[in-house]
């Protein structure tokens, strides 16, 4: 029996830090049951699989194959589920990110594997299986008992902290039977260099407060200061100041980084579902009757054609 771990790839061949998560989050599941915490990567990568036994992993199962090149939901479905079958896994945890969204609820399918989309802590494993998992766009938690034979868990990003320790893992090729890809894709048209929203520590997000779009610069000032990504509320990508993949919200992104620096915008309650996992949320708007100080850690009452300058360039000097 084992915790089988998806260890998911970024563009640049490196693991993303969500999967970090994951494979600390996993290795906890593993001990809880004691049993072995293995992880499966299937995309091609420079990182170092072995060293990835700090996070408590003991065995990497990693398939080279050519059709697996590029993502394809169906096809590691279809891999993951033999490694499954070859690790005997009880438990498979995947981050709730965009892959792992598309890849558990086919092998839960698959297997007919209960599945907890959106965890956010560990099972509780003295009474049965339950998972706490957020519901609601993160306003209530559910506890969840899954009761089949294998376990499929996401783990929301952010909600739980690697751990590293000594260790070394394994690293086994296995050898996968793939089909040829229904779906090639023949172009990627990159719209952006940025720090990708989804895994960013820090987000700078504008709202219609921002005026209109010749005035991001201090925006992007800011986040260059802060290493951080952009973002911004659904109206201002809807009036095309901002392109769409940085609208975050209900209809929009789903994001959790440490720190959410929010300025300009209300705080509606849509914008709110996207963005209330954020560890810390700042706050920079002019009236201070706006929602979303309600939900702020930090709060900054003005103009933010004033503020942001001076937060900048503080930072800067820092
Ligand atoms: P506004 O509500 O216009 O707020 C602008 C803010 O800027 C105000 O609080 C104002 O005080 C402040 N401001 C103005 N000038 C300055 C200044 N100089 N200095 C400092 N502060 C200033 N919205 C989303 O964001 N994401 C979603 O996913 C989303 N999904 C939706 C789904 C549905 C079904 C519906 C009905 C709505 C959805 N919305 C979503 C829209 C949402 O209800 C709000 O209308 C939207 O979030 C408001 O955007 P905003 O805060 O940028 O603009």
């Amino acid at each position: 029996m084992s915790v089988l771990i998806f260890i998911d790839i970024a563009e640049d061949g490196s693991v993303k830090k969500s999967s970090l998560e994951a494979l600390t989050y996993g290795a906890h599941v593993a001990q809880q049951l004691n049993v072995a915490a293995v992880g499966a990567v299937l995309a091609p990568t420079n990182a170092d699989m072995a060293a990835l036994g700090k996070y408590g992993i003991q065995k990497i199962y990693q398939v080279n194959h050519e059709a697996l090149q590029q993502f394809d939901a169906q096809a590691y479905t279809k891999v993951l589920a033999q490694i499954v079958e070859q690790v005997q896994a009880s438990v498979i945890v995947f981050s709730h990110n965009n892959n792992g969204k598309a890849i558990a609820p086919r092998l839960s399918a698959r297997l007919k594997a209960g599945l907890v989309a959106g965890a956010v802590d560990l099972p509780d494993t003295a009474n049965g299986f339950v998972v706490k998992k957020s519901v609601f766009s993160g306003k209530a938690f559910a506890a969840v008992s899954v009761t089949t034979p294998i376990k499929i868990i996401s783990l929301n990003p952010n909600s739980y902290k690697t751990e590293i320790a000594e260790g070394s893992a394994e690293v086994v090729t296995f050898d996968a039977t793939v089909d040829a890809p229904k779906v090639k894709v023949i172009n990627i048209n990159k719209q952006t260099d940025e720090i990708s929203l989804s895994e960013a520590e820090i987000v700078v997000s504008g709202g219609r407060g921002m005026k209109g779009p010749e005035n991001w610069g201090i925006l992007e000032d800011l986040a260059k200061e802060l290493n951080a990504a952009l973002a911004c509320s659904r109206p201002v990508a809807d009036a095309h100041w901002r392109p769409h993949h940085e609208h975050v919200g209900q209809t929009g992104g789903a994001i959790a980084p440490n720190l959410y620096i929010a300025v300009g915008i209300s705080g509606a309650i849509q914008h709110l579902a996207g963005v209330n996992r954020s560890k810390v949320i700042v706050v920079i708007n002019k009236d201070p009757e706006a929602p979303f100080f309600k939900a702020a850690d930090y709060g900054i009452v003005g103009d933010l054609f004033e503020v942001v300058p001076k937060l900048t360039e503080a930072i800067r000097k820092s």
